[in-house]
């Protein structure tokens, strides 16, 4: 069985979450990588992790990619829409948290469509722009599993539109596409993970977004 395991650790971080499949990976990777390493080492030797996947680029996602990549070794994965965000303390919203964007290498872009083959689980890339511009989210057909990132959150929540890159009417349609989904648990970006009625949730979320319009 798939084991996931949040390992964020510092208070205000993004989640970041570790795949315990037959390459280990991490979706996203937080701002804060000494306890999030601390937490990883209590399931596995950090220099098995193959892959950094970042749902997107904001600074409590991927402030720490430059320190875990060192840590492991992993190759970081991300948006092509957002690779020119790295580095930059307004697309990254680095500033909004009183720091700066750290400069890293991304290794590798994703684009719509794309199935990261990680041994049990085939995670499909969906591109969910409206929090930021590249925002992805990435679900697991037979497990009915969804890495939410920023753009859905449990009980109707919603990503803010309201910062660099937001957009309000893409981020309905992208809401819309994911209602589309059945969805058994879902991995969120900030929140708790929840297995509760997600596909109702994610309904709350689309009634939400298109009331804030
Ligand atoms: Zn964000």
């Amino acid at each position: 069985m798939v084991e996931v395991h949040k390992v964020s650790g510092a208070a205000y971080d993004g989640n970041v979450y570790l795949i315990l499949d037959d390459r280990p990976i991490l979706v996203d990777a937080g701002m804060m990588a000494g306890p999030t390493l601390k937490n990883i080492k209590k399931y596995i030797d950090p220099s098995k992790i193959e892959m950094i996947l970042l749902t997107h680029c904001h600074h409590d996602h991927s402030g720490a990619a430059a320190e875990l990549k060192e840590a492991t070794g992993a190759r970081i994965l991300l948006s092509e829409k957002e690779v020119t965000c790295v580095g930059d303390d307004l697309t990254t919203v680095a500033y909004l948290f009183g720091m700066e964007a750290p400069q890293f290498q991304v290794d590798e872009t994703l684009s719509e469509g794309r199935i990261l083959d990680i041994g049990k689980w085939k995670l499909e890339v969906l591109e969910t722009p409206g929090h930021s511009q590249g925002s992805i989210c990435l679900y697991e057909k037979t497990e009915k599993v969804l890495f939410s990132g920023d753009t859905v959150f449990p009980d109707g929540n919603i990503g803010r539109t309201d910062m660099y890159g937001g957009d309000t009417i893409k981020l309905i349609k992208s809401i819309e596409r994911l209602t589309s989904l059945d969805v058994k648990t879902m991995y969120p970006g900030h929140m708790e993970i929840t297995s509760r009625d997600v596909n109702r949730q994610i309904q709350m979320s689309l009634r939400f977004a298109k009331s804030v319009l």
